[in-house]
């Protein structure tokens, strides 16, 4: 299995996302196959640059991933569109990206990501105004099969907060599933991302057959710096539960 952490688990707990990059070597570096460099804002990723050390951390872990910023801007045939990919290629020519996700209510023109030659990603989103036509199988699975190019970052929070449990996605969607955002929620309407080992069993045992898909599995949760050392633990139960699914 390919186990990774997503930086915005734990982008409070430092001062940048750079140090969240950082931060996750410290306290996981031998322990995961991969990460996900994780942005929203604009901003935060305009000003984002790696330096040397987390070229050499990144550099010698089995994926990287990027997830596209989705606040203050709008993905089609614009200037901002283009400064964004330029980043994200930069940052592709350091370390290679597996793919880069995003938030498909920001797209406005998906042929302005085709275009790039990168491996790109829709993820399934929760409830919200702006979010509607993104978040349940069937209608994800329409738009897929019209745009054969593009593949499914599952966010197993936010079609659990849908109130759609992951054995329906994995019915529907399991081919087009490229990644997994591995986290957790006990109830839908509920979108805060939690770890599986802080939720209940009940939860937990829907969550398993995840952990078998074979797909890169991203630990994204909202953690705050005294639930890191939770981190150490989700690692261990999802390797523990890959290897002996129900
Ligand atoms: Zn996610």
């Amino acid at each position: 299995m390919l186990l990774g952490i997503s930086t915005g688990s734990i982008w409070r707990c430092s001062e940048s996302r750079l140090g969240s990059v950082h931060l996750v070597e410290e306290k996981f570096g031998g322990l995961i196959d991969g990460i996900e460099l994780c942005f929203i804002e604009w901003n935060e990723f305009s000003e984002f640059e790696l330096d040397e050390r987390a070229k050499r951390f990144l550099g010698q872990l089995r994926f990287v991933s990027l997830h596209a910023p989705c606040s203050g801007i709008e993905y089609g045939n614009n200037r901002k569109t283009k400064q964004a990919f330029g980043k994200i290629k930069e940052i592709n020519k350091a370390v290679a990206l597996r793919h880069v996700t995003f938030h498909p209510n920001h797209v406005r023109d998906f042929s302005a990501l085709r275009k790039t030659g990168l491996r790109c990603l829709i993820e399934n989103l929760s409830d919200g105004e702006t979010r509607k036509g993104w978040q349940f199988p069937a209608e994800l699975k329409a738009f897929l099969k019209k745009e054969k190019w593009l593949g499914l970052c599952y966010d197993v929070n936010h079609g659990l907060s849908n109130g759609v449990e992951p054995k329906e996605f994995l019915e529907k969607l399991g081919s087009r599933i490229e990644c997994v955002h591995l986290n957790a929620t006990e109830r839908a309407g509920e979108a805060r991302h939690h770890l599986l080992v802080q939720s209940s069993a009940a939860v937990v045992e829907k969550i398993v057959p995840v952990l078998a898909l074979g797909k890169p599995l991203i630990i994204e949760a909202n953690l705050e710096k005294e639930q890191i050392p939770l981190i150490g633990k989700e690692i261990s139960f999802a390797r523990k539960a890959a290897e002996n699914p129900v």
